[in-house]
């Protein structure tokens, strides 16, 4: 029989995964199920970019590449930091792998050792936390209340730093709530990092592109550029470019730090696929303005899932500043009985009345570590949000 490594321990696939497969098996019964779970733009991929990977195949660079990411990659890796963050970064402080997820995954096995520990704000992705652990380390989920809109206080991070802390692990915007730093944010955190050297900075900015109202998105190194020694910086094409199943994130930090996890990389996946390299530099090099109307699009649909949950008796949501994410809280619901007698005693309950009764599939706050709350995914169409929406009101409605 299969016994687990210690360092797998009980971890198991994630609860949106868990979550999701139920609902499209619910769908195949005929059920007419809404999933309002994932966390993948329905956009398509640009056709530029397509054409950039049909044309790569063409030409045959379809053979292994650099370890982690061609000259031409790099390139465009560092061209993009420089043109919309203001960073230089060296080839040799650049990186590229099969993902944002590859990129963490690779920086937490290439510096932790078992103990060690990264403070993570929570609400936060669920991976995180299991990437930790399968390097072996301590997540210390600091958590962040709707009231501070889920954002990380300088003197909560204070008090969550030990001579162990290796990463504090920052995402903005945020999976799952959509919150984002400001340079006002930021700065009082920085300021703690300063008093702590031994604290390295890894910032998560996946969702960068997907901002809202007049919202100005910063990442820390270019706030204060003496972090420059301690920092990763951490992006990807997936969210930006509608490009989740391409698989290609990227990253700029120390070299040494660059060379560590180009050894992990180097015994697991030996390089990112050379075709899927080729769309993400037509991607970062080519033109913006794709972003333009779709970064309008999530925006309406973030004001339709909001206004409409706000009407609803019992719920509550922050008006978030980006991804495409709402982080609702149902605890006016908790304690409310069913029509088929049944007491919503939890965030968990709730979402799972909700799938149901209603044909509605949500995942509950408890999943990313904060109850009760629950998180819509609305990167999906107006007419399918439209009609989840009123299936939440109307089910609501029935609760006593
Ligand atoms: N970081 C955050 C915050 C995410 O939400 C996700 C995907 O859900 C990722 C990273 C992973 O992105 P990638 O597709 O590049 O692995």
């Amino acid at each position: 029989t299969y016994c687990p490594a210690g360092r797998i321990g009980d971890l198991g696939v994630s609860e949106i995964l868990t979550i999701t497969a139920r609902a499209n098996a619910m769908k195949r019964e005929g059920f007419p199920v809404i999933i309002l779970g994932t966390g993948e733009p329905d956009f398509d991929t640009p056709d530029h970019i397509k054409d950039a990977a049909i044309e790569a195949i063409r030409q045959g660079q379809t053979k292994y590449t650099n370890l982690d990411g061609s000259p031409e990659m790099k390139r465009a890796i560092r061209d993009k930091f420089r043109r919309e963050n203001g960073l230089e970064f060296a080839a040799n402080e650049v990186t590229a792998a099969a993902g944002a997820k590859q990129i963490l995954y690779n920086a937490m096995m290439a510096t932790l050792d078992a103990g060690d520990e990264v403070i993570i704000p929570t609400p936060c992705w669920t991976s995180y936390f299991d990437i930790v652990r399968i390097a072996e380390g301590v997540p210390v989920a600091v958590p962040c209340p709707g009231e501070d809109g889920f954002r990380l206080s300088a003197a909560a991070l204070e008090a969550a730093i030990t001579p162990r802390t290796r990463w504090l692990l920052i995402n903005s915007p945020s999976n799952p709530t959509g919150s984002a730093y400001s340079a006002q944010d930021y700065l009082p955190l920085i300021e703690v990092l300063h008093r702590h050297p031994h604290v390295w900075l890894m910032v998560d900015d996946m969702y960068e592109h997907i901002v809202y109202d007049d919202f100005r998105f910063v990442t820390p190194l270019a706030l204060d550029p003496s972090l420059k020694d301690r920092c990763l910086t951490v992006n990807g094409v997936s969210k930006a470019y509608a490009m989740t199943g391409w698989r290609l994130g990227y990253a700029g930090g120390p070299a040494a730090l660059i060379a560590g996890m180009a050894v992990v990389q180097s015994q697991s996946t030996s390089c990112p696929s050379s075709v899927t390299q080729a769309a993400a530099i037509a991607a970062l090099d080519g033109p913006q303005d794709v972003l333009i109307p779709r970064r309008a699009s999530f925006q309406k649909r973030r004001d339709m899932v909001v206004d409409a949950l706000n009407q609803i008796d019992g719920i509550f949501c922050r008006r978030p500043e980006g991804a495409f994410y709402t982080f609702a809280s149902c605890e006016g619901l908790l304690g409310r009985v069913t029509p088929e007698g049944r007491r919503i005693d939890s965030d968990r309950d709730f979402c799972a009345w909700l799938l149901e009764s209603a044909d509605v599939a949500m995942v509950p706050g408890s999943a990313f570590g904060l109850s009760p709350y629950f998180r819509i995914s609305y990167a999906t169409s107006e007419a399918e949000l439209a009609e989840a929406l009123s299936r939440i009101a109307a089910a609501c409605a029935t609760l006593r």
